[in-house]
């Protein structure tokens, strides 16, 4: 866990407004210990100045250019400032049908662009019921490591969300979160022990301040992916400095 650099990423899904980027930009301050990104909607990336934290985006197209009404590609993500971006969120999965295989596409498109996805698998609350949530992240898992050579899979984030407790107060125990923790990184282990090593897992539902330390303390959780708690610097700041 030493070797990994602890990372809490923001993410606002459709919310916020300008006068929240100034404040965020004002009131949250970069850290040395801990990577700090905020995934704000993609039109307000622009506005913030001189942030100490990292920027990300939400979604990325997996294309270069062309006819691709409302979509945003690397580069141009690049030219606002990001250096991180969400893949696979299980909104995107779900509002737009996002595939498995797509979201791969989307994350080697992001890595081949220098850039770092944040790559979201978890489970659906029927899944989990039915104690099928290994088979079930092991699929999307071996989607994305079909498509991504070893030595660009180390430099992802992948970010365990389970649908059951994202935006819904139910957060996964502390117990729960390591136990898939651990099974992710034994699956990445089967790709390299290096890559198991070096890869980021965030674990994203229902973060608060008062639940994020116990979190953020297993083993195998090197930070978190916030998603309503994101949008105070309070919170932000609280979470952030708990990681
Ligand atoms: C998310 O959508 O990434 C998320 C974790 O949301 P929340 O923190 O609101 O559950």
């Amino acid at each position: 866990k030493e070797l990994r650099k602890p990372l809490v990423a923001g993410n606002w899904k459709m919310n916020g407004n300008r006068s929240l980027v100034q404040d965020f930009c004002k009131s949250l301050a970069g850290s040395e210990q801990v990577d700090i990104v905020v995934c704000p909607p993609c039109g307000y990336l622009s506005y913030f100045d001189q942030a100490s934290f990292a920027l990300g985006a939400q979604d990325v197209s997996h294309l270069n250019n062309g006819a691709h009404t409302g979509d945003h590609s690397v580069e141009m993500i690049k030219e606002l400032g990001c250096r991180y971006v969400i893949v696979g969120h299980s909104e995107r999965r779900e509002d737009h049908q996002e595939s498995s295989e797509l979201v791969a596409e989307k994350a080697l498109a992001v890595l081949t662009g220098g850039l770092t996805p944040i790559v979201c698998v978890g489970e659906p609350l029927d899944i989990r019921e039915d104690n099928k949530e290994q088979e079930f992240i092991g699929k999307q898992l071996t989607a994305l490591f079909d498509k991504i050579p070893a030595e660009l899979l180390s430099q992802c984030v992948i970010a365990y969300e389970p649908i059951w407790a994202i935006g819904t107060g139910k957060t996964a125990s502390p117990e729960q979160a390591q136990e898939v923790h651990k099974f992710i990184r034994d699956e990445l282990a089967k790709v390299g022990s290096s890559v198991a090593e070096k890869v980021r897992i965030l674990y994203g539902g229902s973060v608060k301040p008062s639940n994020a330390s116990e979190l953020f303390n297993q083993p195998d959780v090197d930070g978190g992916l916030i998603g309503g708690a994101s949008l105070t610097t309070e919170d932000f700041t609280a979470i952030c400095q708990s990681a």
